[in-house]
């Protein structure tokens, strides 16, 4: 019996060697293909369902690993934030995503998300307003979406930081709402333009009972002063109970699935032309 505990422990130790190796070789991946064709980013649209147009577009990173294939953000931004690669990751995908918003329709927004270890950088600001004026986008476009992570220690610093933001002439929407540490309180303490129903709200809309969380949070944000969009949006069912709610703006793989940059002036032209 001892000795197949040791055993045991000896092939424990093993896989855990691996699994340290394994991420020790994604990390040092990740930071050649930082600059390189490897990062890309995907767009998916903001349906404005009222006029069943495009609003606007979130846009969310794709890792082609040479060797793995793709990668998910789920996967590969959580090691950024780790390993300290998430700035310059960040910066990279705010100025690319900037410089393709340029050419879209003037009326469109264009939406990053924020990691909340970016939100704490020094250079943050700077960063945002260095990446607006390269590419020439009028800070009215854009709309950063950040997580209620964020006001876990819920300091001064992230409140000065909001308004900061928000001075620069830049929207903020509170990403994934209802899903983290809720104090509601934070909603009227912190300055939001845009509340993002989280998908799992919509997805238990398919019980008619569950719509009155979806009734509460659009009732909270209009009497707040905030819009909002409600995610993952699958089934023309979950569609029409959010529009009998009173939900306006949608996003989900109904509408469409993230798309390359190539392919938004045929996706703006079927929403808008259906
Ligand atoms: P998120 O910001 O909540 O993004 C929404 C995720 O839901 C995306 O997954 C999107 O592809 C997916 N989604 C959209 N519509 C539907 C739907 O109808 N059904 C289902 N099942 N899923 C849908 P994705 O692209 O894999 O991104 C995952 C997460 O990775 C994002 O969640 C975000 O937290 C993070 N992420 C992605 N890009 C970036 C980025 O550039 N910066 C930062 N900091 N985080 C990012
Ligand atoms: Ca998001
Ligand atoms: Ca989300
Ligand atoms: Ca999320």
């Amino acid at each position: 019996a001892q000795r197949q505990g040791l055993g045991s422990v000896c092939l424990f130790a093993s896989a855990m060697r691996q699994e340290m190796d394994q991420r020790r070789q994604l990390e040092a991946d990740l930071r050649a293909a930082i600059g390189s064709d490897q990062l890309e980013l995907f767009y998916q649209p903001f349906i404005d369902v009222t006029r069943g147009r495009v609003s606007g577009f979130e846009a969310l990173m794709r890792w082609r690993h040479p060797v793995r294939g793709m990668v998910p953000p789920g996967t590969f931004i959580p090691l950024a934030e780790e390993v300290g690669l998430i700035d310059e990751l960040g910066v990279w995908a705010l100025r690319e995503a900037c410089r393709q918003a340029t050419g879209w329709p003037g009326d469109l927004t264009l939406s990053v998300n924020l990691s909340p270890v970016q939100f704490r950088s020094a250079s943050l600001i700077d960063d945002i307003r260095t990446a607006l004026k390269m590419a020439g986008l009028a800070p009215q476009r854009l709309q950063l979406e950040v997580t209620e992570s964020l006001f876990l220690d819920n300091d001064e610093g992230t409140l000065a930081t909001l308004r900061a933001l928000r001075a620069l002439g830049l929207t903020i929407s509170m990403d994934d709402f209802g899903t983290g540490y809720s104090s509601l309180g934070y909603l009227s303490r912190f300055p939001f333009d845009k509340i993002k129903i989280d998908q799992s709200f919509v997805r238990a809309m398919d019980k008619a009972e569950n719509a009155a969380i979806v009734r509460a949070v659009i009732g909270l944000s209009s009497a707040m002063n905030m819009s909002v969009i409600a995610e993952g949006v699958e089934t023309p069912e979950q569609f029409e109970r959010l529009c009998q709610e009173g939900c306006r703006e949608m996003q989900g793989y109904l509408f469409s699935r993230p798309r390359p940059a190539a392919d938004l002036a045929r996706l703006i032209l079927r929403i808008n032309s259906a």
